[in-house]
C-alpha cells in the first residue's frame, strides 16, 4: 500500500496546500514527526511532513475513525435520545458505544442509508479549539462527553472539537477532510457492553462497522468475514441448537442438547462398532480418583496445575481424571493373564478434565472437560505390529466415511539414539546382572541392586517397538514422515493429521507405545515359561476428542452433516391443513423406519416454514399435498434445493440405506 508522499513545509503553512492536485482524492491527513494532523491544520514548525494516503495503514485507521463519527452522526439524527459515548478502531473495524434503546442488525439498512445521505452532503469536518468551559456548555446534554472532557482537559485549558454539519464531537482527530471520503462502509454487528466496562454501570449499545477506500477491498473483506463466520462451529452450533455452555456455573464445560447428543452418540456408536470389529472391548471408568493413582501414574507431577484436585472433609485428596489410562489399568489389574490372553484391549468414550487456563470459552476446541475415544491395549512385544496395522487400517476408513477425506498424513516419532538419557531405557548391570528401566535424565543412573554404574544399555525394547511401527506403516503403504527425537520419553508414536474442507490440518488420531506405565503400575502377564513379563501399553485415539472432532465436523460440512449424523433427517410439511392427516401418517412411517423426523403443522406458508427450519440443516424437507396424498408419494427436497417425488415406501428404503451405509452424498 502507498504510504504517502513527503513534502517540505514551513511553519504556519497548511498541509492541504501541499497536496498535489492529482492526489486530492486520496490524501486525507498529514504526519509530522510522528504527530498526526488534519489537512486543514497549519504546520507547527518548518520541516518535512508525510501526506497520508487513504490507501495506507494510517489512512485506513483515520477512515475507520471518521466512519465511526459518521455513524454517531447518523444515530443521533435517527434516534435523538441516543447519547454517543466513545469509539475505537482495530485493524479492519471500528465500534461506537451509545446509550440508547436496543437495536438490531435489522436497523442497519436505515442507519447505513442515513450515513450515506450525510456522506453525500460532503460536509466539511472542521476542527475548532474551545475552552474547557465552552466545551462543557456545548456537551451539557451528554454526560459521557462531560466525563471525557473532565478527564482529558485541565481547568482553564482548551482542546479541540470537530464539527460536521450539526454534529459535534469532542475529539483530538485527525479525520478525513470531508464526509465524501467515506464511501465504502458497512455496519457489521451490534452487541451490548457496560459504561467503562464496569458491569455495575449502565448498559450501552456497541455497534461495529468497517470502511475501506474502495469497493473491492470492502467486498473482499466482507466475503472473508462471511465465510469464516458462517462456518464457525459456535455459530452453527447455536443455530442448530447442538450444545451450550454455562460459564457461570460450569465454566468451559460443554453441555450437549438433544440435537448435539444425537451427533455425539452417532459418533460414539460408530466407534463402538469399529472397536467391536477389531477387538477393543468397551469399559467404563470412574471420573474421580484418589490422588495416589495420579501420583503413581506420574500425571500428578506433570499436570498438577491443570488438574481439578480437591480434598474431602476426612482429608482424602481426590482428582478428576486428566487421562483415562490409569482407569483402564485398574480394570486390567483385576486379573492374572497368560500370554495366550494377550492382547487385552479396552476402550471407552472417556471424559477427562483439564483446567485450561485460557480456555476458549463457548467453543468445543479447548473445553475444560472433553471426551476421548480412548483405548488402551496391553500387548506382548510380538503383538505391536499386528495391533498397529489394525489401527492404521481403521483410521483412513473412519475419515473417509465421516469426512469424505483421503488427505491423511502420518508422523512417526522415534527416539534420538544420541541421547538415550532422555528416554526410559532398559539397562542390565554388568556386575550383578540386574535388569531395570530408568530415565537417566531424571536422576543418577546406577544399578538399583548393587549401585554399580557398570551398565549395558539395552536398546532392544525401543528398537523392536520402532521397527514394528515402521513396518506397519510400510506394509499399508502409507505416506509418512519420520521424526527422530520426537518420541515421548516413554515410547515411540504415530500421529495422524487430516486436512479439512477449509484446507486446515488437524492432528486427530494418535497411536503411542508406552513402556513407562506398565512398569509404574507393575503390570505383567505370565509367559510360556511361567515367568512374569511386562506388557507394553498402546494408547490410541482415532477421533481424538469428541468435542474437537465435532467442531471440525461442523465447520468441514458447514453444518450440513451427512444424513446419518444429522439430528433432523426429515422435516414434513403439508401444503395446507387439508393434508395434515397425510403429513402425519408420513411422519409416523418415517419415525417407524428409524428416521429422525419432525412434522410441522403450524400456521404459515410453506416457504416461511422452509426458511425457518433451514438453520437446523435438515437432510430432507418433505412437502405433501393433493398429488402425494392421491398416490401415496412424497415430494422430497434435498439440500441443493432440488425436488423429487418418491413413492413413500421407496423413499424410506433408500434413506434408510443412505443412513445405514453412512453415506456422505445424498440419495439424489
Ligand atoms: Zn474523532
Ligand atoms: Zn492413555
Ligand atoms: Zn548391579
Amino acid at each position: 500500500m502507498d504510504s504517502g508522499i513527503t513534502v517540505n513545509i514551513k511553519k504556519g503553512e497548511k498541509f492541504s496546500e501541499k497536496v498535489p492536485d492529482n492526489l486530492k482524492n486520496v490524501i486525507i491527513a498529514a504526519d509530522m514527526n510522528g504527530t498526526l494532523f488534519d489537512l486543514a491544520d497549519p504546520a507547527p514548525e518548518d520541516g518535512i511532513a508525510t501526506l497520508i494516503n487513504i490507501n495506507s495503514e494510517k489512512g485506513e485507521k483515520i477512515l475507520l475513525h471518521s466512519t465511526a463519527h459518521l455513524l454517531a452522526n447518523a444515530i443521533t439524527e435517527l434516534y435523538p435520545d441516543a447519547l454517543p459515548n466513545t469509539s475505537n478502531e482495530s485493524e479492519d473495524t471500528f465500534y461506537y458505544d451509545f446509550n440508547m434503546n436496543p437495536i438490531s442488525t435489522e436497523d442497519f439498512p436505515e442507519i447505513e442509508k442515513k450515513m450515506g445521505e450525510i456522506a453525500d452532503e460532503n460536509l466539511k469536518i472542521e476542527k475548532k479549539i474551545l475552552s474547557k468551559d465552552d466545551m462543557l456548555k456545548m456537551f451539557s446534554n451528554n454526560r459521557y462527553k462531560i466525563d471525557k472532557i473532565n478527564e482529558n482537559v485541565q481547568d482553564g485549558q482548551s482542546s479541540s472539537i470537530y464539527i460536521q454539519g450539526n454534529y459535534k464531537e469532542f475529539c483530538r482527530g485527525p479525520h478525513v477532510p470531508s464526509t465524501k471520503f467515506i464511501k465504502y462502509y458497512k455496519l457489521l454487528s451490534v452487541s451490548s457492553t457496560n459504561y467503562e466496562g464496569d458491569i455495575s454501570k449502565e448498559r450501552l449499545i456497541r455497534i461495529y462497522g468497517t470502511a475501506f477506500p474502495d469497493k473491492k477491498q470492502l467486498s473482499s473483506f466482507l466475503l472473508r468475514r462471511e465465510e469464516a463466520a458462517k462456518r464457525d462451529h459456535r455459530k452453527i452450533g447455536q443455530e442448530m441448537d447442538l450444545f451450550t455452555f454455562d460459564n457461570e456455573r460450569a465454566p468451559g464445560m460443554p453441555f450437549y442438547t438433544p440435537n448435539g447428543s444425537i451427533i455425539r452418540n452417532e459418533l460414539i456408536n460408530y466407534m463402538k462398532e469399529l472397536n467391536n470389529e477389531s477387538g477393543w472391548e468397551e469399559v467404563w471408568t470412574a471420573h474421580a480418583f484418589k490422588d495416589i493413582i495420579w501420583k503413581q501414574s506420574g500425571h500428578y507431577y506433570k499436570y498438577k496445575d491443570d488438574m481439578f484436585l480437591f480434598t474431602l472433609k476426612n482429608g482424602d485428596s481426590y482428582g478428576l481424571k486428566p487421562m483415562n489410562c490409569p482407569g483402564h489399568i485398574v480394570i486390567f489389574q483385576r486379573g492374572v493373564y497368560s500370554y495366550r490372553d494377550m492382547p487385552v484391549k479396552y476402550s471407552e468414550a472417556g471424559t477427562v478434565y483439564r483446567y485450561e487456563k485460557s480456555g476458549e470459552m463457548g467453543g468445543l476446541t479447548r473445553p475444560r472437560g472433553f471426551t476421548i475415544d480412548d483405548g488402551h491395549g496391553f500387548l506382548r512385544d510380538d503383538q505391536i505390529f499386528e495391533e498397529t496395522v489394525s489401527l492404521l487400517s481403521m483410521i483412513p476408513k473412519v475419515f473417509k466415511t465421516i469426512l469424505g477425506t483421503e488427505e491423511i498424513s502420518y508422523d512417526l516419532s522415534v527416539m534420538d539414539k544420541d541421547h538415550p538419557e532422555n528416554y526410559l531405557m532398559a539397562y542390565e548391570c554388568k556386575d550383578c546382572s540386574e535388569k531395570f528401566m530408568f530415565r537417566a535424565a531424571s536422576g543418577e543412573l546406577k544399578c538399583p541392586k548393587c549401585d554399580s554404574q557398570n551398565l549395558r544399555t539395552d536398546y532392544s525394547m525401543w528398537d523392536n517397538a520402532t521397527e514394528n511401527l515402521r513396518k506397519a506403516l510400510d506394509s499399508l503403504k502409507l505416506n509418512y514422515t519420520e521424526y527422530p527425537g520426537e518420541a515421548a520419553f516413554y515410547g515411540p508414536k504415530i500421529d495422524v493429521h487430516i486436512k479439512d474442507a477449509l484446507g486446515r490440518l488437524w492432528q486427530l488420531s494418535t497411536i503411542q507405545l508406552d513402556f513407562f506405565m506398565p512398569a509404574n503400575f507393575d503390570l505383567y502377564y505370565i509367559d510360556r515359561d511361567n515367568k512374569k513379563v511386562r506388557p507394553v501399553i498402546i494408547h490410541r485415539a482415532i477421533y481424538g476428542s469428541y468435542e474437537r472432532f465435532i467442531a471440525i465436523l461442523i465447520e468441514h460440512f458447514n453444518g450440513k452433516l451427512p444424513t446419518w449424523l444429522t439430528p433432523l433427517q426429515t422435516y414434513v410439511i403439508p401444503v395446507s391443513e387439508a393434508y395434515n392427516d397425510y403429513a402425519e401418517s408420513v411422519n409416523k412411517k418415517l419415525k417407524a423406519g428409524g428416521i429422525r423426523s419432525k412434522l410441522d403443522l403450524s400456521d404459515g406458508t410453506i416457504s416461511k416454514k422452509i426458511k425457518l427450519v433451514r438453520k437446523f440443516r435438515p437432510s430432507y424437507i418433505i412437502v405433501v399435498g393433493e398429488t402425494e396424498l392421491s398416490n401415496g408419494s412424497v415430494s422430497v427436497r434435498n439440500r441443493a434445493d432440488r425436488t423429487k417425488i418418491f413413492p413413500m415406501d421407496e423413499f424410506i428404503k433408500i434413506i434408510k440405506n443412505e443412513i445405514e451405509l453412512r453415506k456422505i452424498e445424498q440419495i439424489f
